[in-house]
């Protein structure tokens, strides 16, 4: 069998890593699983788990620990993500990475790599505000930095193109300032670990790629 390879990304919302985390997960053959992506699906198809994000989501908050663990616990348990994941988005406190651990040691692998993407938060801010995701396939664009062939359209799959509601600018603020109370605490946790991987995430966009895909073929 195939020696598995599980990543994990951390950095902040809007600092790059979910479209990275997709570029990589093609490139080392990793299932990308993102935890937000997980949460939109139930939003869109109105599950009950959906209709309990919801409220938090809009706000920008974090979903409750509980519900998110058992949610990922779920995905990762499928066939699918055997032969090694890139987890995004997911944990994003002290709690979910205590029950990740948990879940790895359950499962008998382990986090090979903490990626983290450092990116200042006034760079953040612009990124986020040019930010357009596919309702569809939710692949990311950046009016910008990644402008899709032709306006409004998905070069992926054709899908129509829209803002989220929580990269409007008051709220990408209060999720930066979430992101540093109860996020950023997990830069320390895996640094302890010596799981820690820093790339600098200022600069361009397939620069950065190249910094992630060095510091992954070094592991
Ligand atoms: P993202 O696409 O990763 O920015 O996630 C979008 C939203 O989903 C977040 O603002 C949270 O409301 C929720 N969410 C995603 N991942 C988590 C998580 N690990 N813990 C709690 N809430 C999450």
């Amino acid at each position: 069998m195939a020696k598995t390879l599980d990543l994990m990304f951390l950095g902040a919302p809007g600092s790059g890593k979910g479209t990275q985390a997709k570029i990589l997960g093609e490139r080392f053959n990793l299932k990308h699983v993102a935890s937000g992506d997980l949460f939109r699906e139930n939003l869109k198809n109105e599950t009950e788990l959906g209709k309990l994000a919801k409220s938090y989501m809009e706000r920008g908050d974090l979903v409750p620990d509980d519900v998110t663990i058992a949610m990922l616990k779920d995905r990762l348990s499928r066939p699918d993500v055997q032969t090694g994941f890139m987890l995004d988005g997911f944990p994003r406190t002290i709690a979910q990475a205590e029950a990740l651990g948990v879940m790895m040691a359950e499962m008998e692998r382990h986090i090979a790599a903490v990626l983290y993407l450092n990116v200042p938060d006034d760079v953040i801010v612009e990124r986020l505000s040019g930010r357009l995701i596919c309702r569809n396939c939710q692949n990311p664009f950046h009016l910008t930095f990644n402008p899709p062939g032709k306006e409004g359209i998905c070069d992926v799959c054709g899908g129509e193109l829209y803002q989220r509601d929580d990269d409007k600018p008051e709220t990408v603020r209060s999720r930066l300032k979430i992101y540093h109370i109860q996020t950023k605490p997990l830069v320390d946790y895996y640094s302890e670990k010596g799981a820690l991987v820093e790339i600098d995430g200022a600069g361009g966009f397939s620069e950065i790629t190249e910094r992630l895909i060095e510091a992954v073929q070094q592991l």
